[in-house]
């Protein structure tokens, strides 16, 4: 087992919908704590740059468009291999193929419009985490 930093955002659909404190209550109970939050809104570019991964995908102008439709939320969450477990209770990408009792079958709207977003790697992790914050952002709030 190793402690692990995520990063993890709740997207507009989940803010617009007040969802944070009900996400948030699935990230706690399965013992992911929260050691930095930002509500934000994004800026194209930083949308686009967030994504960029997929910037030659058909959906991408529309994914911007979305991420960038009101606030979203930007947390990082620490805990055992938090990177998985973060997977794991976020689901498939579109929610109509996520197992039951995940975050997106149960408060996704559709493949794009899907509640959360989670690294996918503890590299990647380690970069998004530094794409929204600094060092002196995040607590240790778990001995090591
Ligand atoms: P994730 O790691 O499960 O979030 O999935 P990806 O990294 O593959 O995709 C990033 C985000 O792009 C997803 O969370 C969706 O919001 C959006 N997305 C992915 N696939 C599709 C698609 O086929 N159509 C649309 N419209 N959006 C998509």
């Amino acid at each position: 087992m190793s402690l692990e930093r995520t990063l993890s955002i709740i997207k507009p659909d989940g803010v617009a919908r007040d969802r944070i404190g009900s996400v948030y209550d699935r990230f706690e109970r399965a013992g992911l704590r929260i050691v930095a939050a930002r509500m934000l809104e994004l800026s194209r570019a930083q949308a686009e740059s967030f994504y960029a991964v997929h910037q030659k995908r058909p959906f991408f102008q529309s994914l911007v468009a979305y991420m960038t439709s009101g606030p979203v939320m930007v947390q990082v969450l620490e805990g055992e291999e938090a990177v998985q477990k973060n997977r794991d209770l976020m689901g498939a990408t579109d929610p109509a193929k996520a197992a039951p009792g995940t975050l997106r079958r149960d408060w996704g709207e559709s493949i794009e419009r899907n509640l959360v977003h989670g690294s996918d790697s503890p590299a990647n992790a380690l970069c998004e985490i530094a794409f929204f914050f600094g060092e002196i952002d995040v607590f240790s709030r778990t001995p090591r």
